[in-house]
């Protein structure tokens, strides 16, 4: 049975070069960049021209980026690090971050507020696009970091970041602070979706990504910072990555992870957005034609404001948990809510915060969501699959 994989938003298949450039830095070149010898030089130079392929797609300095073990880590290293560094240095100790991000950035905000940072997490509307307004009631002379992702993982929802960075700056301006707020996203989600001009001379200080949700490997990403901010390792026990990071590189993560972002380059964003947009309109044209009951949680996509490649529906006639196990029976892979999420009995926060979780219609929303995620190669004929195996279950 041929399986029909829709769920891009968890992640994504390696492209067939990834595998070739990283099975070849495996194969030839195995040494350990630090080591000063032929060797070892050739594998450090392989992570440096991942590091220019990331550089040069993004539009940002080289010298800002740095390889982790993921985008967890990433995003990690950014916000612990660097609001314990703005506290130490006396600027304050208000944080600013939305209710949707992922747990990755969330649980970082909870340790953080363990270690007595005041925290505002910022809600969002029905779109599940963060509101600006609180963004500006938020803001106090103490707030130092703010962290907003660009994309959500679960509703596809685009996050306003150039308005945030103005605001960050007029804030500033008015109130004449001597320092900037420090500018964080997790880009995650967005790269590769969102053209890299979505990030650039928005006064962002820093950014995140992972391989595995841009075709790439799993286990790696990075995060840049701007270079001329002081970076503290959140991994220490080495001099790597400028020590910035310690532990011996992934060399062959990261070389997949640079041929990814070479792949990238090579890609259509235009057709690939016409793409899913049709694809999302063939989605709801079969609902609706199956008479399935449903509605797309933050509401159908608009350019700017959400991605038509993540659709997070809430089909009232069908429970989610059990139309994932027949619908992985039927060879059709989805999720519930966010991959994350999905293992757990927890209700999604993403979605909590869209609808809340006290009116028995929202309760019933968080039971009966599905996430649909498309790619490249995600077909009309798929979605016809899908739409008729919903609906032998509709009760
Ligand atoms: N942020 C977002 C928005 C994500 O979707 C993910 C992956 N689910 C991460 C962070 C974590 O990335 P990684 O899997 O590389 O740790």
């Amino acid at each position: 049975m041929e399986r029909i994989y829709l769920d891009y938003a968890a992640t994504t298949p390696v492209k067939e070069s990834v595998i070739e450039a990283m099975a070849e830095a495996m194969r030839l070149d195995f040494g350990n960049p630090s080591a000063l010898y032929t060797r070892g030089r050739r594998a450090r130079s392989l992570v440096d021209q991942a590091r220019r392929s990331l550089a040069s797609y993004l539009g940002l300095d080289m010298n800002g980026f740095t390889f982790t073990s993921g985008a967890t880590e990433a995003n990690a290293q950014i916000l612990l690090t660097n609001a314990r560094r703005l506290r130490k240095e006396a600027k304050g100790n208000h944080l600013i971050t939305s209710l949707v991000e992922h747990p990755s950035v969330r649980e970082n905000f909870k340790l953080l507020e363990e270690e007595g940072f005041e925290v505002t997490y910022l809600p969002v509307n029905c779109e599940g696009v963060v509101e600006i307004q609180a963004l500006e009631e938020a803001l106090r002379p103490q707030t130092v970091l703010l962290s907003v992702m660009a994309l959500n993982n679960e509703t596809g929802a685009i996050m306003p970041l150039a308005r945030i960075g103005q605001i960050l700056e007029t804030y500033r301006a008015e109130q004449g602070l001597d320092r900037k707020i420090f500018f964080h996203t997790d880009a995650v989600q967005a790269i590769g979706k969102l053209s890299p001009e979505f990030f650039q001379h928005i006064g962002l200080d820093s950014l995140t990504g992972s391989a595995h949700k841009i075709f790439g490997p799993k286990g790696v990403g990075f995060f840049y910072q701007d270079p001329a901010i002081k970076t503290d390792p959140l991994i220490r026990g080495g001099h790597q990555e400028r020590s910035r990071r310690a532990g011996t590189e992934n060399v062959p993560g990261i070389v997949g992870l640079g041929q990814a972002v070479l792949e990238l380059e090579t890609m259509d964003s235009q057709a690939l957005y016409s793409h899913y947009m049709d694809l999302e309109r063939k989605l709801y044209e079969a609902l609706d034609l199956a008479g399935i009951r449903y509605e797309r949680n933050g509401g159908p996509s608009q350019p700017e404001r959400s991605w038509p490649g993540i659709q997070n529906l809430y089909f009232p006639d069908i429970l989610a948990d059990r139309a994932l196990i027949k619908l992985d029976l039927q060879g059709i892979e989805v999720s519930a809510g966010s991959a994350c999420a999905a293992g757990s009995l927890e209700p999604s926060p993403v979605l909590s915060a869209m609808y809340g979780q006290e009116r028995a219609e929202a309760k019933d929303r968080l039971k009966k969501s599905l996430r649909i995620s498309f790619g490249p190669e995600t077909t009309r004929e798929e979605i016809d699959v899908l739409v008729r195996a919903l609906a032998t279950m509709v009760k």
